[in-house]
């Protein structure tokens, strides 16, 4: 099975993975941020996650319509976070929005924070961001900061007519959806990347939408979870027989790329234990930290010492991770 580029916008790439089976892959500068999917399964096209912005989301909606003649009307929301269902609004007119009982509670609590906190700080970081990118000549800065530059740009665009569109179809655990051409199944996780996250499985195809339960050539954010949780489901998903992991942020990935992602959760693990065991003056120790040489091209580098930081944390409170991995 090889993947070929179909087409692109200046948010995503869109690739083909098998016979009306899409990965859209985020721009770096663009405002999707994420990926999503696309999936043509026969009487309907399904739509998986909805990117950061309306803006990126109107280029998929458009181009699957170009592609596939038909409008989407099935959209799934991984999980709670902005960018992944921020374009919402834009499938929301002829689409049912699907997600599990608990991201739609998340999104509504959580959710509805984080648009709060969006809404009055967007403009502002967009200032600090363009000045920092002045300011700096580092070239692997530079490239961050446009990564971020792009993200509140979107928002600052978006946000006036941004609308947090609730899913209108929930879910336990697990959802078939079946279509003359392909079934997806709906398979949710307890507290890996946040309280409650969906991946979508192709099992004919080989392929799963990982969400952001994989995080490719970038640093995960490991703060709104349970590493430990995190890892039992990595190691449960290696054991589908799959080709093709699309992860939630960074290029389609291979099962490579899900066996790296756990060796990285684990060496945060180990890294963050022995500080911890040298005594409770970790902080410094933290500044000093270098990215282990695996991780060092990685994007997303400030996620590092923010995710040793958070496990740290974790492991010194009075109930914490200290269980083994
Ligand atoms: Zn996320």
């Amino acid at each position: 099975m090889r993947k070929n580029l179909i087409t692109r916008s200046k948010h995503f790439v869109l690739h083909q993975l098998a016979e009306g089976i899409f990965a859209a892959v985020a721009e770096d500068g663009g405002s999707a941020i994420s990926n999503s999917g696309v999936i043509d399964l026969g009487e309907q096209i399904l739509v998986f996650d909805t990117f950061l912005t309306p803006q990126a989301a109107i280029d998929l909606r458009q181009i699957t319509i170009d592609i596939l003649k038909r409008t989407p009307r099935l959209v799934i929301n991984s999980h709670y976070h902005n960018d992944h269902i921020w374009g919402n609004q834009v499938f929301a007119l002829d689409a049912q929005i699907v997600s599990s009982t608990r991201t739609r509670a998340l999104i509504a609590t959580a959710g509805a924070e984080e648009f709060r906190w969006y809404s009055l700080n967007s403009a502002q970081r967009l200032e600090s961001l363009r000045a920092q990118y002045q300011n700096t000549k580092d070239e692997q800065q530079q490239k961050q900061l446009l990564l971020w530059i792009g993200y509140y740009e979107g928002l600052v665009e978006a946000l006036p007519h941004l609308k947090v569109c609730l899913p209108s179809i929930t879910f336990s655990n697990h959802l078939e959806i079946h279509g003359a051409k392909h079934t997806s199944e709906l398979i949710t996780f307890e507290g890996a990347h946040t309280e409650n996250d969906t991946v979508l499985y192709l099992s004919k195809e080989g392929i799963v939408y990982m969400s952001d339960l994989l995080f490719v050539g970038c640093h995960p954010y490991l703060a709104d979870g349970d590493p430990l949780q995190l890892l039992k489901a990595l190691r449960e998903l290696n054991r589908l027989d799959a080709t093709y992991f699309i992860p939630g942020h960074g290029p389609v990935g291979r099962v490579d790329d899900l066996k790296l992602l756990i060796e990285y959760v684990e060496h945060c693990l180990d890294t963050a234990q022995l500080l911890v065991d040298k005594g409770n003056a970790y902080e410094d120790k933290i500044t000093e930290l270098k990215i282990a040489e695996r991780y060092v091209h990685w994007q997303q580098p400030q996620f590092y010492k923010a995710n040793i930081r958070f496990l740290c944390e974790r492991m010194s409170s009075p109930n914490g991770g200290k269980q083994a991995h």
